[in-house]
C-alpha cells in the first residue's frame, strides 16, 4: 500500500492531488522551486523541500532532486500531475528502478503513445477509429500517390509533433510538395526531426474526448466524453460534459469501444483518448496517458473521484466500480481561469490584491490562488478552473451566469470577462461550435472580452 506520495507539480494540480490525498489518509510531500515557496500546495501539505531555482528545467523537470526529495523524506510514491514530468517514461523508469511508485501508467504504454504514428497504429490495432492516412512516414517521393489515395484537402503532421507545430494543409495536388517541405523544414527546426506523416484534412470537427481509466490487470472502464471544441492556438478554454453533440448510443458506443481498447492493452491509470468527430464519426488523434485539466468535469457527471482512482490503482487496489456502477448526471462545464489580458491573451503575472471564489450547490473552484499570492511569471498562466454543475445544460448554464458575477480577482488581468461574453452569445447557448469557431469568434472586432 501507499502511505506517502511526493506530489511532483505545482498549481492548482498538485493542491488538488494534496485533497485526494488527505481524504485518503495518505501523507502528503510538496516540492516547490523557490519561485513558489508561499503556493498554497506547499502550505497544506505535511512536508515540503525546495528542489531548485525558478526555471522548470532546474526544479520540476528535474529527475534527480525530484528522486532525492523521495529518499529525504521516504516518500513511496510520485503523483505527477499533468504537464511537466506526466509523460516522461524514463522518469517512470527511473523511479521504477528507485522501488517508488509512479501514479500513472507503464513506461512502456507513455513511450508508445508518445509517438504519433506508433500512438495511431496502436490505436487501429485496438479497434480504435483513427483518421485515414499515410501507412506511415510520408517523403516528397510518394507524397503525391499517398495524397490521392486519402483524398484532398490532406494535412501534413509532424511525426514528433507537439501544440499543433509542424502541420501544414494541402488543398489540392499544387499546393501539395510545397505543404511537404515546409512541414518537414519546420519539423526539423521545431522538433530536430524532419519525420512527417499525412491525414485526411477535416474541415470542421469536434474535439471529443473519452476518458477511461484502467487497472492495468485488464479491467477498464469509460467514464464517458469530454467537449472541448472551444480552443484557441490548440489550447482549450472551456469543456463541457457531456458533448452537446452526441446522444447516449453514441456516447456509450465509442465509450465503450474505447474501455475494451483499454482492457486488451490491460492499461493502468487515466488516460484520455482524444478524437475529432465530424458528421457523425470519430477520429483519434492522440491518447494522453495522464490526467488531464479539465477532469473535474468528468467527475462531476460521474461523481468518480479519478485521482482515488490513480491511487487505488497504483497501490494494486483495483478500480472502486464497474462499467455498470457508472451512472452519467447531468451536464458539467469548465471554465479555465487564467492570468492573462482576455482580448489579448498576453500573460499578466502578479499579485492578486483580491479574491472571492464564488459558492453555492453546483459550484467548484480548483485554484491555488489566495489574496496576496503573488503569480510567477515562470510557469503557464492557469490560475485556477471554475467547474459548474446542473441537471441539465440549461441549468448549468444559468448557474455558470450567475458564478461568473460573483467571481471576483483584482490586482491581475483574468480571463474571466471572456466567459462572461461567451455565456451571453447564441451559439454557445445552442452548443453549435466546433474547432474553429472560439478564434472566428475572437477575430471579430465587436468581440469585446475585455470590457
Ligand atoms: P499536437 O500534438 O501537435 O497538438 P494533434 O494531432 O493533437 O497535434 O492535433 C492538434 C490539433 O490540430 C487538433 O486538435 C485539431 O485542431 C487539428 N488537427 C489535427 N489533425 C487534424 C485533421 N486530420 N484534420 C483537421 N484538423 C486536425
Amino acid at each position: 500500500m501507499i502511505s506517502k506520495i511526493l506530489i511532483a507539480n505545482r498549481g492548482e494540480i498538485a493542491l488538488r492531488v494534496l485533497r485526494a490525498c488527505k481524504e485518503l489518509g495518505i501523507a502528503t510531500v510538496a516540492v516547490h522551486s523557490t519561485a513558489d515557496a508561499d503556493a498554497m500546495h506547499v502550505r497544506l501539505a505535511d512536508e515540503s523541500v525546495c528542489i531548485g531555482p525558478p526555471p522548470s528545467r532546474d526544479s520540476y523537470l528535474n529527475i534527480h532532486q525530484i528522486v532525492a526529495a523521495c529518499e529525504i523524506t521516504g516518500a513511496d510514491a510520485v503523483h505527477p500531475g499533468y504537464g511537466f514530468l506526466s509523460e516522461n517514461a524514463k522518469f517512470a523508469d527511473i523511479l521504477d528502478a528507485h522501488g517508488i511508485t509512479f501514479i500513472g501508467p507503464t513506461a512502456d504504454h507513455i513511450r508508445i503513445m508518445g509517438d504519433k504514428i506508433t500512438a495511431k497504429e496502436t490505436a487501429k490495432s485496438l479497434g480504435i477509429p483513427v483518421v485515414p492516412g499515410s501507412a506511415g512516414e510520408v517523403k516528397p517521393e510518394n507524397a503525391l500517390q499517398i495524397a490521392r489515395e486519402i483524398g484532398f484537402p490532406v494535412l501534413i503532421k509532424a511525426t514528433a509533433g507537439g501544440g499543433g507545430r509542424g502541420m501544414k494543409v494541402a488543398k489540392n495536388e499544387d499546393e501539395l510538395s510545397e505543404a511537404v517541405s515546409t512541414a518537414r523544414s519546420e519539423a526539423l527546426a521545431a522538433f530536430g526531426n524532419d519525420a512527417v506523416y499525412m491525414e485526411k484534412y477535416l474541415g470542421k470537427p469536434r474535439h471529443i474526448e473519452i476518458q477511461v481509466v484502467g487497472d492495468g490487470e485488464g479491467n477498464a472502464i469509460h467514464l464517458g466524453e469530454r467537449d472541448c471544441s472551444l480552443q484557441r492556438r490548440h489550447q482549450k478554454v472551456w469543456e463541457e460534459a457531456n458533448s452537446p453533440a452526441l446522444n447516449v448510443e453514441q456516447r456509450m458506443k465509442i465509450g465503450e469501444i474505447c474501455a475494451d481498447a483499454m482492457r486488451k492493452l490491460k492499461y493502468r491509470g487515466a488516460g484520455t483518448i482524444e478524437f475529432l468527430y465530424e458528421n457523425g464519426e470519430f477520429f483519434f488523434i492522440e491518447m494522453n496517458t495522464r490526467l488531464q485539466v479539465e477532469h473535474p468535469i468528468t467527475e462531476a457527471i460521474t461523481g468518480i473521484d479519478l485521482v482515488h482512482e490513480q491511487i487505488r490503482v497504483a497501490s494494486g487496489a483495483g478500480l472502486s466500480v464497474t462499467q455498470d456502477e457508472v451512472v452519467f448526471s447531468g451536464h458539467a462545464i469548465e471554465c479555465r481561469i487564467n492570468a492573462e489580458d482576455p482580448r489579448t491573451f498576453v500573460p499578466s503575472p502578479g499579485t492578486i490584491t483580491h479574491f472571492h471564489a464564488p459558492g453555492g450547490l453546483g459550484v467548484r473552484v480548483d485554484s491555488g490562488a489566495y489574496q496576496g499570492y503573488k503569480i510567477p511569471p515562470y510557469y503557464d498562466s492557469l490560475i485556477g478552473k471554475l467547474i459548474v454543475h446542473g441537471r441539465t445544460r440549461v441549468e448549468c448554464m444559468m448557474r455558470l451566469r450567475r458564478v461568473l458575477d460573483e467571481f471576483v480577482i483584482d490586482g491581475i488581468k483574468t480571463t474571466l470577462p471572456l466567459f462572461q461574453d461567451l455565456i451571453n452569445n447564441q451559439d454557445i447557448a445552442n452548443g453549435d461550435y466546433d474547432i474553429h469557431w472560439l478564434e472566428h469568434y475572437l477575430a471579430q472586432p465587436t468581440t469585446d472580452a475585455a470590457e
